[in-house]
């Protein structure tokens, strides 16, 4: 087993050696790394029915058509692509966006922008386990509602949205629906055939590609959704997003995209017996609590907080695991959660709140190390614990609430 073990794949996933071996076929002097818009010579038209294989790979784990697929420079880019491009392409429709308390900041962050801009936003609460109730979203619909976008698979908790009825709600409404896709694309199945969805954002290196890689799909079905670029230059991508195209990395990202369609399903189910292996050996220290939904979330992720103790003193007393406290561009700043905050829970929860995300190359004797050394950190953690009263074996404070959503 090779130390430290990787329990971070929510932040970001190694390339898989495949990938790796065709993103190298596309960079050097011997491989196709020709400009794919200069199809008057053969290294460009090598490089562009390259990229339209990518293309078609991506669509195809999808159920989108390759022409729908924009290549950005991952998926903050397609974020700010499809809620700047469609908010500014739509001022006449009206200037109303419905998002989550619970998005992740490429999505929050670019609401901010818009709302300097003139636009209204309204910023839904979860219930506590992490779902955005089809209730509140209808109630939040108005006549100027140009856009609602919400995460399929949040990358904190794991916990997963109904894309179909929201997507329905939405469309029957009259408004489009973007999806920030990043946690669920390559993992959950979905097919835009017939799911109701009119933007979806995704990132290559969250699904085994390399980094600086990902798209916006940009539905022309039923409805062609407009939108004003972000970057002007060379005309690439229909117009919608200017600059060479990055050969090496988009073929990657294609490649990425057809294992995952070939390999998800066994994988994933691999993946939820190691995480739910990974819960059972931990939940038996008692005042555990889980983050999220126990039914609607993805196979990899596990948000737990442990009673008495602060995230960063565990992570500290765990230096041969890579686990993360909140999300990864969070724990710089030691704010706690906004997600977890929006959840409702209290301070203590969201300050030993710890998530453990698995993988393709998580090994079934990495969990049962980090089931050891992390039960045994924490125990030895709560005896020194202020709030941990050793002798009872639980907490003193009765005002914390602990059960678990
Ligand atoms: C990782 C991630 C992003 C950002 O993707 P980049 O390709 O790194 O820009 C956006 N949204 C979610 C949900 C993510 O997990």
């Amino acid at each position: 087993m090779r130390l430290p073990v990787y329990l971070d794949y929510a932040a970001t996933t190694p390339a898989d050696p495949r990938v790796v071996a065709v993103l190298n076929q596309h960079l050097g002097q011997d491989g196709v790394f020709g400009n794919p818009s200069s199809t008057i010579h053969a290294f460009g038209r090598a490089a562009a029915r390259a990229v339209e294989t990518a293309r078609t790979h991506v669509a195809t784990l999808l159920g989108a058509d390759p022409g729908e697929i924009v290549w950005t420079s991952g998926a903050t880019e397609a974020n700010n692509l499809a809620l700047l491009g469609v908010m500014r392409a739509h001022v006449r429709k009206g200037r109303h966006l419905i998002t989550s308390k619970t998005e992740h900041k490429a999505v929050l962050d670019v609401c901010r922008r818009l709302e300097r801009e003139g636009c209204a936003i309204t910023y839904l609460d979860p219930n506590p386990d992490g779902s955005i109730p089809l209730e509140r979203i209808a109630a939040a619909l108005r006549p100027d509602t140009v856009l609602v976008s919400l995460m399929h698979v949040n990358n904190e908790t794991g916990v997963t949205q109904d894309l179909a009825a929201i997507g329905a709600l939405v469309r029957n409404h009259g408004a489009l629906l973007h999806v920030d896709a990043s946690q669920s694309a390559g993992k959950l199945p979905f097919d835009l055939q017939t799911l109701p969805v009119d933007l979806l954002s995704l990132s290559a290196h969250k699904l085994y590609g390399p980094k600086g890689i990902g798209a916006l799909v940009v539905r022309r079905r039923p409805v062609r959704v407009r939108l004003e670029p972000l970057l002007y230059g060379g005309g690439q991508e229909r117009g919608l997003r200017a600059g060479t195209l990055p050969v090496h990395q988009i073929v990657a990202m294609g490649e990425a995209c057809r294992i995952a369609r070939v390999e998800m399903e066994a994988e994933q189910a691999r993946i939820r017996g190691l995480r739910d292996r990974l819960w059972q050996g931990l939940t038996v220290l008692g005042a555990v609590a889980l983050n999220g939904d126990p039914e609607q979330n993805v196979a990899g992720i596990l948000n737990i907080s442990f009673a008495g103790i602060a995230a960063e003193a565990l992570l500290d007393a765990l230096p041969n695991i890579a686990l993360a406290t909140g999300s990864a561009c969070n724990s710089a700043s030691h704010e706690p959660s906004h997600v977890l905050r929006a959840m409702g829970c209290d301070a203590m929860r969201m300050r030993g709140a710890v998530r453990f995300s698995l993988g393709r190359f998580t090994a079934v004797e990495e969990i049962d190390y980090v089931i050891d050394a992390a039960a045994a950190a924490v125990i030895r953690l709560r005896e020194l614990s202020p709030v941990w009263e050793t002798r009872r074996g639980r907490l003193k404070s009765r005002a914390v609430d602990w059960a678990a959503p």
